[in-house]
Order: C-alpha cells, then structure tokens, then sequence
C-alpha cells in the first residue's frame, strides 16, 4: 500500500500552489509548507511582501519579454531593447529568461533578446514577423535548447518566417544533446555563437 500523506486543506492549498512552480514536484512542495508551518511570523511576512513586491514592481519588456524593475524602465522597454548601443538589426530568440544572462554573461551577443512566451505562440510569430517588416532586423538566431522541444519551436519559426527577407540562423555545435543553454558555460555559449549558421 502507498503511504499517503494527509494534509489539512489549509495545507493542501498551499502545496497544490507550490506544485505549480518549474521543477517542484509534490513532496518539495510538502517541504515548503512543512518549512513555513515551522517559520516565524516576520519571516513569512517577508515572503508575502517580496511576493507582492514582484508583481508591483515588476513588469515584462514590451518587445522581448525581459522581467525589469518599473523604475528603470523607458517606454515599456527593459535596459537591453531601450540601449541605443545595442544593435537592433540581430534579434536572438531564446526559450528562457536564465538563458538572456547565460547569454549576456559571455559579453559576445550585441543584439537584442526575444524571451519565447510558449502559451501565446501565435502572438509571437506576428510579433517577430511584425519587427521583421518594419524595422531593420537582418538575423533572427535560434539558441534554442537541443531537445525536442526546442527543435519543434525551432522548426515552428523556420516555417512562419521563411516568406521574410531575414536569415534565420541557429547555435552551432557544442551545445550538449538534450542539454539546456541555462547549463552551458560561457566558452560553450560563446562558441556556439561564433559557429551558428
Ligand atoms: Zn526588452
């Protein structure tokens, strides 16, 4: 028989919650609550607080997705999409935000970041067709992961854009199969985007 543990339903609430959150399964959530059943007042006051700070004080770039503080925004653009040094002609596509600083930590990529938002794809592909017409973008790279989801997007854009005047191209090898960008260090990133094509 598999043992299971009961929760209270004030408890479960909170699991079920915390179940939702990227690579959270149920038994870390259950460590969660059991941690914050045992935490003091002022610490979860903390943890309520930074919660709500994050969604009043932080917003998501207009263009590129990117996660910045509303202070140091300008016209709805993070730092990146708002620097005039940047060049605006290249335009990377990545999976997740992690992968911009992986990315921006290697000091190589100039160009501009397209955070892909996967539960509204079809808002996306208009969105990078749209930059694509109007404005002067030459390349669109896709440093997307090496697993199969990230082929299928890759295959996904490649199709949807194939009609437009821009080259499309994508990491060169190096990156591991089935690996993720976020892992990668800063030789393996700097070299696959030497070696895209
Ligand atoms: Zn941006």
């Amino acid at each position: 028989m598999v043992w299971k543990l009961m929760l209270s339903p004030t408890a479960q609430k909170l699991v079920d919650l915390f179940v939702k959150f990227p690579t959270v399964g149920r038994r870390t959530a259950q460590r969660f609550v059991f941690y914050l059943i045992k935490s003091d007042q002022s610490e979860v006051n903390d943890l309520i607080e930074a919660i709500k700070n994050l969604k009043n004080k932080i917003k998501l770039c207009d263009w590129c997705g990117k996660s910045y503080e509303t202070e140091q925004q300008i016209n709805g653009l993070c730092a990146i999409c708002s620097n005039n040094q940047r060049d605006k002609t290249v335009v990377c596509v990545i999976e997740k935000e992690v992968d911009l600083e992986t990315i921006e930590k290697t000091g190589q990529f100039k160009g501009l970041y397209f955070i892909w938002d996967t539960n509204n794809e079809e808002q996306q592909l208009k969105k990078l067709s749209n930059r694509i017409k109007k404005e002067t973008v030459k390349e669109i790279i896709l440093a997307l992961d090496p697993t199969m989801d990230g082929r299928q997007l890759a295959l996904k854009i490649q199709r949807s854009l194939e009609t437009l005047a821009v080259k499309l191209t994508q990491l060169g090898r190096g990156l591991p199969v089935g690996g993720e960008i976020e892992y990668a260090d800063q030789e393996t990133i700097t070299s696959a985007l030497e070696g895209r094509k």
